[in-house]
């Protein structure tokens, strides 16, 4: 996998929201819950988990998803496209839509969450795989290690 060097940049659909991520993804993810089928109206999400101090975004926003589960989601507020989210407790990163990303390509993900609610024709080239999350901070940890290794 050959990754792309930051700085990385993208958009949301319409181009009124900008992003710049000018250090190396700490992370890249495939979510299969349910919600995140629903949040993105497809299969499963992709992230790109970026730090928050390396994140830089223009245009406005608004808020969407429930709101209510220690997730923050932004989209943009022209196109409605889903930009990022943020996650209580988690505030030094920022879980960047990777689509948005012009580097979407390479950025394919490195692991897969919650495959128990996967639709049984989605696949993901993930070398991780978890039916549900990571148990802990340091499991999360030592995946971002191996992803800064690979
Ligand atoms: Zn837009
Ligand atoms: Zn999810």
């Amino acid at each position: 996998m050959v990754l792309p060097e930051p700085p990385l940049k993208g958009a949301c659909l319409c181009g009124s929201v900008q992003v710049t991520v000018t250090a190396s993804p700490l992370l890249t993810l495939a979510c299969h819950c349910r919600d995140c089928q629903k949040l993105c109206a497809s299969a499963y999400s992709l992230t790109t988990m970026v730090p928050s101090d390396a994140f830089s975004c223009t245009g406005e926003l608004i808020k969407g998803g429930l709101g209510s589960s220690g997730r923050t989601h932004y989209f943009c507020r022209s196109c409605l496209n889903f930009v990022f989210s943020q996650i209580d407790g988690a505030g030094q990163r920022i879980n960047l839509r990777t689509s948005v990303l012009n580097e979407a390509a390479s950025l394919e993900p490195f692991v897969e969450l919650m495959t128990d609610e996967k639709m049984p024709w989605a696949s993901v080239p993930a070398i991780h795989s978890f039916t549900r999350y990571p148990e802990s901070l340091e499991e999360l940890q030592a995946l971002m290690d191996a992803y800064a290794e690979r």
